[in-house]
C-alpha cells in the first residue's frame, strides 16, 4: 500500500463504535470553535514521507486535531510541540495551520489511535483495533531510525508494534533504548496541557529529548 492509498482507507475507518460517535458527537461543543467545520473522521499522519524521526502520539484532541485534520494541529499540544520542532530546526515554521505550507524535515508524526477518544482514553481493544494502521503507516515511513513515544501508552503501544516486551522496555521521561537495525525508540512525557501546564514537562524538557532523538537520527 502507498501512503495517499493508506490515507484514503484510513479516513474512511469506522472499526471502533465508541469512537466513530464520539468524533462526531463532540463537534461545535466547544465554544471558541462553535459553528467551524470539523474533520471529525480519523487523523493521518502528517510530515515528510522519507522522515528518519517518527514522533508517535497518543490520540487526536476532540478540538484538536479532530477538528483540523492535522496531528497536533489547533489545541494545547501543538502550541508546545510545533515552536519546539521550529526550534530544533526540524520545520519551516513555528505554528501549524490547516491548510498551510508547513514543511517538516525528516520528521513524522502520526498517534497509537487515530480517532478521538473520550477524555482522551482509548480502551485497550480501540489501541489493539488502531495497531493495523500503525503497522502499516510506520511500514511505509521506511527510512525512519528513531521513534520518539510521547507517554507511557504510546510507548507502549510502540513496544507491541516491535514485539517487545513491556517490563523490559519501562516507561520514564528520556528512557533510550537501542532497537535492531541501528534503530532508537526514546520516550518522553506527553506535550499534553495536563503535563506541560503543571510543570511536570517544561520546553527545556522536551527539547532536550528532541535533539537527542535527531542527532541519532541523523538530521
Ligand atoms: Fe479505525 Fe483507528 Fe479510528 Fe478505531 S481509532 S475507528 S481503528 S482509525
Amino acid at each position: 500500500m502507498e501512503m495517499p492509498e493508506f490515507r484514503e482507507k484510513l479516513t474512511a475507518c469506522r472499526l471502533c463504535p465508541r469512537l466513530v460517535a464520539w468524533r462526531e458527537e463532540v463537534v461545535g461543543k466547544k465554544r471558541a470553535h462553535r459553528g467551524e467545520a470539523y474533520w471529525a473522521r480519523p487523523v493521518p499522519g502528517f510530515g515528510d514521507p522519507e522522515a528518519r524521526l517518527v514522533l508517535f502520539g497518543l490520540a487526536p484532541g476532540a478540538h484538536g486535531s479532530n477538528r483540523t485534520g492535522r496531528p497536533f494541529t489547533g489545541d494545547a499540544s501543538g502550541a508546545f510541540l510545533y515552536p519546539l520542532l521550529y526550534e530544533a530546526g526540524l520545520s519551516s515554521r513555528p505554528e501549524s495551520h490547516p491548510g498551510d505550507d508547513l514543511r517538516l524535515y525528516g520528521v513524522y508524526l502520526t498517534a497509537a489511535v487515530r480517532c478521538a477518544p473520550p477524555g482522551n482514553r482509548p480502551t485497550r481493544e480501540e489501541l489493539r483495533a488502531c495497531s493495523r494502521w500503525t503497522a502499516v503507516e510506520l511500514g511505509l515511513l521506511e527510512e525512519a531510525r528513531v521513534y520518539l513515544a510521547l507517554g507511557r501508552v504510546a510507548l507502549e503501544a510502540l513496544l507491541e508494534h516491535f514485539g517487545l516486551r513491556k517490563s523490559t522496555y519501562p516507561f520514564f521521561h528520556g528512557a533510550h533504548y537501542p532497537l535492531p537495525g541501528g534503530r532508537h525508540l526514546l520516550a518522553s512525557y506527553h506535550v499534553s496541557r495536563q503535563n506541560t501546564q503543571t510543570g511536570r514537562l517544561s520546553r527545556e524538557m522536551f527539547l532536550e529529548v528532541l535533539l537527542k532523538a535527531k542527532a541519532l537520527a541523523g538530521l
